[in-house]
């Protein structure tokens, strides 16, 4: 190890220390002041062009009837084209101008390019971007069948919120609009059988950081990272891993609510329900406790299940029995 090396790991960790006591009060001066100024500056999404994927249920769909109160035209894009009807029908009635509905596979580059395109053909431009579309499926590593059993986890919460992103930017920045990303808790906080869901929450927050680096100014960007929130995707997870349930669950209304009032504030980041952030340093602080908390709930939770089956394996062999 050089010497410069050597000498910033003895000097660097007490002078960090030292620098984050003394900017720890300005800071947060600083950030009150942030907050109140984005209370009185609020964007005004009347007649705005928002684009949602996701939009047939749950987040995606409070999302677009919130952006709808607001006064916002609406494209929205769904795997579920017919679900989406009843939707832009409800949007329409709460206060939208204009709503569009678009079928589309956001893990296909093509289909990505096209609701980008027909969006800004349909109105004429676009300010917000919601990538909301998502999947989850939940099992242990050593239990999948197939080394590439969740490649469609990536393919749409990965790789689909980077493919409509791409063909976005262009407008975005004619536009000085906005890309919202609804990552998850999970990104910072993984939970068991859920690992490519975790990683791909986490590689999108680190996308998106790395983006708004590059967009500067342009182009705002709020990252999302809700709790566990009552929508379908949730209640399969949960079905599927019952100990998940003691999670009290947010609610798709408060949620989508909470979501777009940040991006019109131009918040870099919003979780909901607010009380999941208290999490957050305990992370960074204390990696190793949040480490050790976990094998042991995952542990406990597993001994739990493997009860659970027992007990429905000797239920099953009475019934047949009798
Ligand atoms: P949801 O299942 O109600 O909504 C997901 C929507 O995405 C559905 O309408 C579905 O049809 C659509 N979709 C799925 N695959 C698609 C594809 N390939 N192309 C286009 N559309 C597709 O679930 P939700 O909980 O509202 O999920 C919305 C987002 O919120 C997801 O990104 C999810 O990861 C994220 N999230 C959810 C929770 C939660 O607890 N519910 C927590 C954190 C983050």
């Amino acid at each position: 190890m050089t010497a410069i090396h050597k000498l910033m790991n003895v000097a660097l960790p007490p002078l960090s220390l030292i620098l984050l006591s003394i900017f720890m009060l300005p800071f947060l001066f600083f950030k009150l002041l942030i907050s109140v100024k984005r209370l009185v500056w609020i964007e005004n999404m009347a007649r705005k062009v928002v684009l949602i994927t996701g939009a047939a249920s749950g987040i995606g769909e409070q999302v677009a009837y919130e952006y709808a109160r607001r006064g916002a035209f609406l494209s929205l894009v769904d795997i579920r084209k017919d679900n989406l009807v009843a939707v832009a029908d409800k949007a329409r009635s709460l206060g939208s101008p204009d709503v569009t509905i678009i079928g589309a596979d956001v893990s296909k580059v093509q289909d990505s390019k096209r609701f980008v395109d027909e969006t800004v053909n349909y109105f004429g431009r676009l300010d917000h971007l919601v990538n909301n579309a998502g999947i989850a499926t939940i099992s242990k590593v050593e239990d999948w069948h197939d080394v590439c059993e969740t490649k469609p986890v990536i393919d749409i919460n990965f790789w689909g919120t980077v493919y409509s992103t791409f063909y976005a930017i262009p407008h975005l920045k004619n536009s000085k609009g906005r890309i919202i990303v609804i990552a998850s808790t999970c990104g910072w906080f993984p939970l068991p059988r859920l690992s490519t869901y975790n990683a791909c929450k986490a590689a999108v927050i680190n996308y998106f950081e790395t983006l708004r680096i590059e967009l500067g100014w342009t182009v705002g960007i709020t990252i999302a990272t809700p709790g566990l929130i009552k929508t379908n995707l949730a209640l399969k997870v949960i079905d599927e891993e019952p100990s998940l349930g003691i999670i009290p669950m947010g609610s798709a209304f408060e949620c989508g609510k909470a979501i777009v009032k940040s991006a019109c504030r131009g918040d870099m980041y919003v979780t909901d329900p607010s009380w999941v952030k208290v999490l957050f340093p305990w992370k960074v602080l204390f990696p190793e406790l949040v480490d050790w908390a976990s094998r042991l709930l995952f542990r406990l939770s597993a001994n739990n299940s493997r009860k659970k089956g027992n007990l429905n394996l000797s239920i099953n062999s009475q019934n047949k029995a009798e």
